[in-house]
This record gives structure tokens, C-alpha cells and sequence, in this order.
């Protein structure tokens, strides 16, 4: 029933012919990325590295801008020169955009009740608990030690 996928008379349910090659593509770059270690000898591949630092953003609600600082700061000084780290948040996207993984940013209400995602996109409070979606002083900039 799965014949060679590469059989011009193949079955054309076979689920494998929905690999494209620009899907075979994508695939190859991933496993580069999976396996490349960041740099020689660290613990860590290009991939896991990218992720690790997206997960601590998405983690503190950090900005892209300071997420690039720090991509700057890792690639340019931090680690060793043959680091294969991107430069800035833009490069690390375009990577995974480049393997297929999409990266988006989904708020989640305070208390954990739901998230803004979906239908619910567009609200600015949690239509359960009703606690505000952003903290009124991050949107004014006034908070404390920053007057
Ligand atoms: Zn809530």
C-alpha cells in the first residue's frame, strides 16, 4: 500500500506525498539547526538555543527589543567567536519561519483563567475573573523608579 514515494504511480492518498519539497526543504534546515551546537563543544544546538531564549521572553513578558539585546549581547560577546547564535530577535525568526515554526506571543490573564487568543483576542479583560489584560502602569510607563 506505501509504495517508493518517489513511484510516479504511487497512491496518491499515501500521506508521504504531501511532502513537498520545499517541506523536504524546511526539514533538513531543522535537523541542521537541531544538531549544530550553538558553538564547539557547548551543550546546546542553534535550535534549542533560539527556543530557550524565546521561552524565558514569552516567561517575563520581555520585549523583542530587549530579546535582540540579548541575542546581540550572547552572539557578539558572551560566547565563543564561531558561535552560530543570530545576532538579533529578527535573524533567530526568520530561522524558524525558514523551518516552518511560527512564533506568536498569546497573553494570559493573571490569575490563569484564560487566554487572549482566539475570539478573545481582542479583549482587555479577563471575561472571567475581569482582571485587567495589562498592568496600567506598563501601558503609561508610570511606575515606580521610572519618572
Ligand atoms: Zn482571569
Amino acid at each position: 500500500m506505501f509504495g517508493n514515494p518517489h513511484d510516479e504511480g504511487a497512491n496518491a492518498d499515501d500521506p508521504r506525498h504531501q511532502h513537498t519539497a520545499q517541506g523536504q526543504q524546511q526539514w533538513q534546515e531543522a535537523e541542521a539547526h537541531a544538531q549544530t551546537p550553538i558553538f564547539q563543544g557547548a551543550r546546546l544546538s542553534c535550535l534549542a538555543s533560539i527556543l530557550g531564549l524565546l521561552n524565558i521572553q514569552a516567561k517575563h513578558k520581555a520585549s523583542n527589543t530587549m530579546l535582540s539585546d540579548i541575542f546581540q549581547y550572547c552572539h557578539s560577546l558572551l560566547l565563543p567567536k564561531e558561535n552560530v547564535l543570530p545576532r538579533s530577535w529578527k535573524e533567530a525568526k526568520k530561522i524558524l519561519s525558514s523551518i516552518g515554526m511560527e512564533y506568536q506571543i498569546v497573553h494570559a490573564c493573571v490569575n490563569d483563567c484564560m487566554l487572549f487568543h482566539g475570539n478573545s483576542a481582542h479583549l482587555t479583560e479577563c471575561s472571567i475573573c475581569e482582571e485587567a489584560r495589562y498592568d496600567p502602569h506598563m501601558l503609561t510607563g508610570n511606575y515606580p523608579g521610572n519618572q
